[in-house]
């Protein structure tokens, strides 16, 4: 049995992979100002998907921070596909704001292999 944690239990890497294991490196402050950076280019304000509830909690990036609190419940089309965000970052899921973050959607994926 291979023990937990050792390369090959490592999912595959990605540019996904590897740009979470160059933000973990980073010290926090640079953690802060990439997370800053990612949300002015975040094109969630302009979705169908998103309401004026998300709007006014400043509820942004869930590609990073998960579902929506409590303000995004119905699905109206996303639009992560098309933001820059998505293909720097390396994404291979949407609906972040309903679905879970990335991170989230591809553990919930590797549960289903
Ligand atoms: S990929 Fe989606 S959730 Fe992430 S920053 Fe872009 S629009 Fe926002
Ligand atoms: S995560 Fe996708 S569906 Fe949700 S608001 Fe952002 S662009 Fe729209």
């Amino acid at each position: 049995m291979t023990p937990f944690g050792t390369k090959e239990e490592m999912p595959p890497e990605d540019m996904y992979v590897k740009m979470q294991k160059q933000m973990v490196a980073m010290p926090l402050d640079q953690i802060m100002k990439k997370v800053s950076e990612l949300k002015t280019m975040c094109i969630c304000p302009q979705c169908p998907t998103n309401n004026e509830c998300a709007k006014n909690a400043k509820e942004t990036l869930f590609c990073s921070t998960g579902r929506s609190f409590h303000c995004i419940t119905e699905n109206k089309g996303c639009l992560c596909p098309t933001c820059p965000v998505a293909n720097q970052m390396g994404l291979k899921y949407q609906s972040f704001c309903l679905m879970g973050n990335e991170k989230a959607q591809r553990f919930d994926a590797m549960l289903k292999m």
